[in-house]
């Protein structure tokens, strides 16, 4: 089967600088790194990698980052048919500072990220139709994001929803979600609950699956994963040990290691902890979308 993607893409444009400059100040930095971001296209990246056939919605831009984006998502087998081109915005971008201490600054400019409508979601409807699952985040226009749901819940198709980075919106749509993976920070804004022990993790996730979602599972970095799917309590699946070297990156592995065991036909735990080996394996090299691991390797370490 085919997992449907629809989600934002960013140039990453990078730079390492001695210090975090203040209002005015200009900081000389270096080396500067370019390549490609955007939740929805890690996800893509993570999935394809995985062996599964990805069908990416998206909107680019007509300018060279747009170029570079299609050649690579030609390049990592994902079907672009429904990637478009906007006439006037450009491709999103992410400008990010690293310091010595590795503490960031971040811009993201979404440009034609927020220019994928309903209407193009709409061209995707057959696509959606003959998927297994259809994979969002919150990097895009919100009424594209709810179209998607919409006509997956049409069609019986399952969703997954990572709700990043966490931004307002409307709780009825979680009543279509059948899979929502927050992280800490976004489980503690979609529930007002501050998560420091086991306890409030269940207590949060209990909140979120009163909203209608048939499995939480709240991603607790190194921790592992809470999986809570309407009984008493839930289960902390650890993450694998390894030697960390980045973790940008972590959530997007997950998402698209998980949504491939599901394609799969894995149980919901065992589709946990093959994301999990994804996203362990994903920390262990620079990046995001390159530290993405093949599916070779996930089985390899998992033996
Ligand atoms: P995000 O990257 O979206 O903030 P998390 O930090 O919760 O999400 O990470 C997502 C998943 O990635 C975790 O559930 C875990 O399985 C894995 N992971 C993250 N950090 C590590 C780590 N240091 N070691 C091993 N696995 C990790």
């Amino acid at each position: 089967m085919s997992l449907v993607i629809v989600g934002s893409f960013n140039m990453d444009l990078m730079s390492r600088t001695p210090y975090l400059p203040s209002g005015g100040e200009t900081v000389l930095g270096g080396p500067f790194k370019m390549g490609p971001g955007g939740k929805g296209s890690n996800q893509a990246v993570a999935a394809a990698r995985q062996s599964a056939e990805v069908i990416l919605v998206s909107m680019l831009g007509r300018d060279s980052f747009g170029e570079k984006a299609a050649d690579m998502l030609e390049r990592e087998n994902i079907k672009t048919e429904h990637v478009f081109f906007h006439s006037t915005e450009s491709t999103g971008t992410a400008l990010i500072l690293v310091d010595e201490q590795s503490e960031n600054m971040i811009v993201v400019a979404p440009g034609a990220n927020l220019c994928l409508s309903p209407l193009h979601v709409r061209k995707a409807e057959k696509d959606i139709r003959a998927a297994s699952l259809v994979l969002l985040q919150f990097e895009i226009n919100m009424e594209a994001t709810i179209e998607a749901i919409e006509l997956a819940d049409k069609h019986n198709v399952p969703v997954l929803l990572n709700p990043a980075p966490f931004v307002e919106f409307n709780p009825a749509i979680l009543e279509k979600v059948t899979y929502i993976t927050p992280n800490k920070t976004e489980a503690e804004g979609l529930t007002g609950i501050k998560i420091q022990g086991e306890e409030d993790v269940l207590q949060a996730a209990k909140k979120i699956y009163k909203k209608g979602v048939k499995y939480v599972l709240i991603t607790l970095g190194s921790s592992g994963t809470y999986l809570y799917s309407g009984k008493e309590t839930g289960e902390l699946i650890p993450s694998f040990a390894v030697n960390v070297t980045d973790t940008t990156g972590a959530g997007d592995a997950f998402n698209g290691g998980f949504a491939c065991a599901i394609d799969l036909g894995f149980s919901v735990k065992e589709a946990v902890v093959y994301g999990q080996a994804a996203a362990a394996l994903s920390v262990t090299k620079e990046g995001t979308s390159p530290s993405m691991p093949t599916k070779e390797e996930v089985e390899k370490f998992l033996k």
